[in-house]
């Protein structure tokens, strides 16, 4: 059963690599100037390789509690950003964004803090993402969600890069890769075939075939799903993380999981399937077949919505409201261009919603699919 899936988490707690800097400016976050590595050691944080198997990918309420610390050292990784474009009309979204990551990042509990930029697009998609220290939020995410949920969303994606996870995807993805090469290598020249017969070079039309698609989506699987667990993991730490930053920063743990859950409910849904049909991709790059296979086969990058959800509930505890309210109320209180918490009746279709649903583990396994298919 072939499925195509277009919104994994509708919301975009999505961690991409087409995100960017240029047009940004830049984000001080007071928080880096603490420095000096004050954090030492990681309280249970699982070995690098194996966090995806140890008791799966959700956290329970003790490791969501234990986990430590939430503002790592920063490594970046070696995924470029893509250039995101700065909306100049929602300069004053993106400063109030910057001032209220500055204010956490300087909070204790996160030193040693970030240095962000952020960038807010013009992009309708309600999406965010954070690659290395660049968070990118569309303005659809912005006019979409109410102002707690955007919170919430922002404090998952600031998780992402606090955390880590884009040079820690890359090295686990390079560790998997290497104990699985025959998988790989028999995934890649599947690929390659799978192009080759349907490409069109000059016209640059990509044919796709259902039927093709079927043959080879057991090799997809085989290599796919053992990685992605990698990735749940991730965005489920991303949940905990983001969770316990939103309330040192002010926000009870209600707020936490009402900004979460209500997202869920009005917009999650998790994956849309849907049937392939043949189809032609007509003005289609080489470069670009790799990400378009990878939304064919949609192997789940996230939870489920669902175990999100149950995770929230679980872990709630976890989120101790910080002494310090004045982000959250300010946050609350003056979101330019927020009129309060009530989210719109929006009703959006899979179809308008395109979610970009790409993460650093997808664009390294992008770029070596590019390396190798037709080249
Ligand atoms: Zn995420």
């Amino acid at each position: 059963m072939m499925r195509l899936q277009t919104s994994t988490s509708l919301i975009a707690f999505i961690f991409t690599a087409a995100c960017g800097s240029g047009g940004t400016e830049r984000s001080r976050i007071q928080g880096s100037n603490f420095g000096g590595g004050a954090i030492s050691g990681e309280n249970n944080v699982a070995p690098e390789s194996g966090e995806a198997s140890v008791g799966g990918h959700l956290f329970t309420l003790k490791e969501a509690q234990d986990l430590s610390p939430l503002v790592m050292d920063y490594k970046e990784s070696s995924t470029k950003a893509q250039v995101a474009t700065q909306d100049a009309t929602q300069n004053a979204r993106r400063d109030f964004i910057g001032e209220t990551l500055d204010a956490m990042m300087a909070l204790e509990p996160h030193r040693p803090g970030r240095d962000f930029t952020i960038t807010v697009t013009a992009d309708p998609t309600p999406n965010a993402s954070a690659l290395n220290q660049s968070v990118v939020v569309n303005r659809g995410i912005i006019d979409f969600a109410s102002n707690l949920s955007l919170a919430m969303v922002l404090c998952h994606e600031v998780a992402h890069s606090t955390r880590n996870h884009s040079s820690r995807a890359e090295a686990q993805m390079n560790d998997y890769e290497n104990k699985n090469k025959t998988k790989s290598d028999t995934l890649d020249s599947t690929l390659s075939k799978l192009v080759a017969a349907n490409y069109d070079k000059t016209k640059k039309i990509f044919s796709h075939k259902k039927e093709d698609y079927i043959k080879v989506k057991p090799v997809w699987d085989d290599f796919w799903n053992g990685f992605v667990a990698f990735q749940k993991r991730f965005e489920s730490e991303a949940d905990v993380v983001g969770g316990r930053i939103c309330a040192n920063s002010g926000f009870t743990a209600d707020e936490v999981e009402e900004g979460f859950t209500s997202l869920f409910e009005k917009f999650g849904g998790g994956t849309v399937a849907k049937s392939i049909d043949d189809k032609e991709y007509p003005d289609i790059e080489l470069a670009d077949i790799g990400e378009l296979l990878h939304k064919i086969y949609a192997s789940d990058s996230h939870p489920t919505d669902a175990e999100r959800a149950e995770q929230m509930e679980r872990i709630k505890p976890a989120f101790k409201q910080g002494a310090t309210k004045t982000i959250a109320e300010r946050w609350k209180k003056s979101f330019p261009g927020k009129s309060g918490l009530t989210l719109l009746p929006y009703h959006l279709t899979s179809g308008q919603v395109r979610i970009h649903h790409q993460s650093p583990l997808d664009s390294v396994m992008i770029r070596r699919t590019q390396s190798r298919i037709g080249e």
